[in-house]
């Protein structure tokens, strides 16, 4: 067995491990990147299936411009290695009242223009002056007055401006229950008008051509390029602690020694499944034991024998479709309607390779729990529920199905962090961006146990999943390194 050594440890190649271990590398540190599966990416890897490429559930990127994904690549000289898309306009489906299924007016990405979209959700002429009054004030908002609704939840928030139910229903569907997959009424405020106005100002709905997986890749080939050492098919078993301090991991492909490691494994499987109990203490444990997930999507990949829609994405959403922590509970008990917002993407559709000739894939998303022990009747009522909705707004689908797969809270437990809590590991973003576990109150990126830090999106950075796991990247390689150096 080796015993190898190195600067810096990085545990996951997720997009919070694998930005931090390539600038890492780049800053000139002897980096060791170990990650368990055959590819990098993590919750955004890339899979291809009988000619077609994709990433294998539903994740729509926001903001487009300026992006954190573009950013990093350019950073760590790899822009060569990853193409990212941007679909010509959305594809979103508004259920009306009345049953019709309507589709967005046509609008490119980065030119959102309300008066359009009030049209589109049927609000009256009368009621278009307030409605506009309250976009402009939440697009905005000054950072402080944004910070001061650290801890207050956006459905208070929201709720206090009695804006038309189709607006609210548009805005905590697309963009709250699709950016954070928190009920409305724990989100935190802070973090969803920071996040809505980067959408609305700089665009959503960016993806990578090949798969989001593309872009985690050549953050890894960074790595390699700088002198540093990949890892793949490597689970880490334990984080080594010697004298209160981090000293290395565990393998089976043997021992690597380091005087920092950098976990992207979740802060709670971290601490309480990769480093021994007795190294913590215990008001720390119960804080992590007591930290909740986010929530999820679980939905079916498509697919067809030919093309039904040019859209690249899109959600499908009514007035009734966000969803309260309440519903949500009696959803779960079966007590209330399972239908909620439902996502889709058409890789094709952005990226011509995507798919073979003629044929199209389209994958849905919709919300359940994060517990990746659900049962088959649970998984199933969540996956009809979505179903319904997908082929209500695409009557031509369901004749056109060649086959069809599902994915579910275990596939995405597997793929990434493993359950270390009842009802969390399948969770879609990591740790809720709930009132008071985000902002001011976020885990610190500084584990208790010196030279342990965590990265991704548990930690480090706000924002939507995979830019703020890259963001976290960028802070955690720029903390480590200042602290290394000085
Ligand atoms: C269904 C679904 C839909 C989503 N939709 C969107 C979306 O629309 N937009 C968006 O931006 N984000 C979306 N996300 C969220 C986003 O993908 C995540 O928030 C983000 O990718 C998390 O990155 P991360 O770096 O924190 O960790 P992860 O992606 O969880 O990566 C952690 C890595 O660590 C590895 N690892 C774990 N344990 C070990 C170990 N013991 N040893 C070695 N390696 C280990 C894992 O294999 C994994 O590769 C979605 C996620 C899912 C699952």
């Amino acid at each position: 067995m080796s015993e190898e050594s190195f600067d810096v440890i990085v545990i996951g190649a997720g997009f919070g491990g694998s930005a931090c271990a390539g600038l890492l590398a780049k800053k000139g540190l002897n980096v060791c990147l170990v990650e368990k599966n055959k590819v990098a990416g993590g919750k955004a890897m890339s899979i291809s299936k009988n000619g077609h490429t994709y990433t294998p559930w539903v994740v729509i990127g926001a903001p487009v411009e300026d992006n954190a994904y573009q950013q990093v690549l350019d950073e760590l000289d790899v822009a060569d290695l990853a193409t990212l898309a941007v679909p010509e306009s959305s594809g979103s489906i508004y259920k009306t009242p009345e049953g019709k299924y309507v589709r967005m007016p046509a609008m490119p990405a980065s030119q959102f223009d309300p008066a359009l979209m009030f049209q589109w959700l049927g609000i009256p002429e009368e009621e278009q002056a307030d409605s506009l009054g309250f976009f402009v004030q939440m697009v905005t908002m000054a950072p402080d007055k944004i910070k001061e609704l650290d801890g207050t939840d956006f459905e208070s928030w929201i709720r206090s401006f009695g804006i038309p139910d189709s607006l609210y229903g548009f805005l905590v569907s697309l963009c709250c229950d699709g950016m954070f997959m928190v009920a409305v009424d724990k989100l935190d405020a802070a973090e969803a008008i920071e996040s809505l106005q980067k959408m609305f100002l700089r665009g959503g709905g960016i993806f990578a051509k090949g798969g989001y997986g593309t872009v985690a890749e050549a953050y890894c080939e960074a790595v390699r390029r700088n002198g540093g050492t990949v890892h793949m098919g490597t689970r880490t078993d334990k984080i080594l602690i010697e004298d209160g301090k981090v000293s290395g991991i565990q393998t089976k492909k043997g021992t690597f020694k380091a005087p920092v490691v950098i976990s992207n494994a979740g802060i709670q499987p971290t601490v309480l499944r990769l480093v021994d109990e007795e190294h913590w203490d215990a008001d720390y444990v119960k804080y992590v034991k007591e930290l909740e997930p986010s929530y999820s999507l679980l939905g079916y990949r498509y697919f067809l024998s030919k093309p039904i829609t040019d859209a690249g994405f899109g959600v499908i959403f009514s007035n009734t479709s966000p969803w309260t922590q309440e519903r949500l509970d009696l959803a779960h008990q079966g007590k209330a309607s399972r239908e909620g917002v439902v996502y889709y993407e058409v890789p094709v559709n952005y990226d011509p390779d995507a798919a073979p000739e003629g044929k199209q894939m389209i994958m849905t998303g919709s919300f359940c729990p994060a517990d990746p022990d659900m049962s088959k009747e649970d998984i199933h009522a969540w996956a009809d529920a979505g179903e319904k909705i997908i082929f209500g707004a695409f009557p031509d689908l369901e004749a056109c199905i060649e086959s069809k797969d599902m994915y579910t809270t275990k596939s995405v437990s597997n793929a990434t962090r493993d359950a270390t809590v009842p009802g969390a590991g399948g969770e879609t973003i990591g740790l809720a961006q709930k009132v008071g576990q985000c902002g001011s109150t976020k885990p610190d990126i500084a584990s208790p146990i010196e030279g342990l830090y965590f990265v991704g999106a548990d930690a480090g950075a706000c924002g939507v999943g995979t830019q703020m796991a890259i963001l976290s990247g960028v802070k955690v390689a720029d903390t480590v390194y200042e602290k290394l150096k000085g």
